[in-house]
């Protein structure tokens, strides 16, 4: 039966983790074998000028800065080719919000990498930038996402939303996009057959009852939609961003995981982090309902500005997976199998 938002809150709050742990991984037991799958893919920030200025972002930087910068389409192109070359099969292509720039730099920018790589899945730009995009060329969401598509645009990947509870945005990041602004993108790239996954950003002082609130309205949107492929929770970097503070415990993480596994019960892949939990939390990931950690990233710009770095190779992760007594296996950004190790 499905969990209500009271017991959602009732079990952050008084659930034992071992015990939500066991019924978390029951839960992945019933979708899935004994496989793990990863992505081979690589992060490509063509720009760390945003004007947003959020303030839990290590990231961003005014256009005026000494080490801001604008990567040209030949640049792109080339990390492109090196991950094609080290055998991964997706980009994923994020900036800040640069001001000045027409819808046709990214039209350019997603044609030729298809043009040249037509092999690469462009799995690129959040729900801030699309609707930035659409604002600056005078466009509706709608439109904007199928101009995109047109030009190779294949899926969404589901940053931006962090914590979907207006109250919660308007402190941290109060120029960015708001709670129906993200679910509003995310509804009409999957109207045009444009899927996307889900992520929640956890540790910004939100109440447990705001987790719940966020679980329940990307619950309710796939609900209608079923266009989210997978939900990811990560936890904030607090290093070098305005907002500061402390790190989310691990304990806390593996406990909201385990709770999303269980509620969020029509998202088929739930994704274990090792970019800001570490390898060895990944790894038990593993055991409270994770079924997949997510990429071999290449190349990660964000969470490092925050001074969090985590090395990942192919090797190393199938150790990780096999070292919690799962079958490691490589996928698509569809989650179709394409190599198992
Ligand atoms: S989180 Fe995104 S929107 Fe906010 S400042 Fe950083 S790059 Fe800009």
């Amino acid at each position: 039966m499905r969990i209500s938002e009271e017991k959602g809150i009732d079990l952050l709050e008084h659930g034992d983790p071992i015990e939500l742990g066991t019924q978390a991984d029951a839960a992945r037991r019933k979708l899935f074998d004994d496989t793990v799958t990863f992505i081979v893919d690589r992060n490509i920030n063509y720009t760390n000028v945003c004007k947003n200025e959020c303030r839990f972002c290590a990231f961003f930087r005014r256009k005026e800065a000494k080490d801001a910068y604008l990567l040209n389409n030949e640049e792109i192109l080339a990390k492109v080719g090196e991950t094609v070359a080290a055998g991964g099969t997706q980009v994923m292509i994020q900036g800040g919000l640069y001001p000045d720039l027409g819808l046709d730099y990214y039209e350019t920018m997603l044609r030729s990498i298809k043009a040249t790589y037509p092999q690469i899945t462009i799995h690129s730009f959040t729900a801030t930038e699309i609707q930035y995009f659409a604002q600056q060329a005078g466009l509706s969401i709608l439109d904007t996402l199928k101009r995109l598509q047109e030009a190779g645009l294949d899926s969404l990947p589901g940053g931006g939303a962090e914590i979907l509870v207006d109250e919660v945005r308007k402190r941290v990041s109060p120029k960015k996009i708001m709670t129906d602004d993200w679910l509003h993108v995310m509804e009409c790239a999957h109207s045009i057959g444009m899927e996307s996954t889900a992520t929640m950003v956890i540790g910004f002082g939100e109440t447990l009852a705001q987790r719940i609130e966020h679980m329940e309205k990307v619950r309710r949107l796939q609900d209608k939609t079923g266009g989210f492929r997978a939900f990811i929770t990560w936890t904030f970097q607090p290093g070098n961003t305005e907002l500061g503070g402390e790190k989310t415990s691990g304990w806390d993480y593996m406990k909201t995981l385990a709770v999303t596994r269980l509620y969020m019960d029509n998202i088929k892949h739930i994704q274990g982090s090792w970019v800001t939990q570490g390898e060895r939390i990944g790894q038990l990931t593993l055991g409270f309902g994770a079924d997949d950690l997510g990429s071999i990233m290449l190349e990660e710009n964000v969470v490092r500005a925050a001074g969090t770095q985590y090395e990942m190779s192919i090797n190393k992760m199938t150790e990780l997976i096999r070292g919690a007594g799962k079958q490691p296996a490589q996928r698509d950004t569809e989650y179709n199998i394409i190599k198992r190790y």
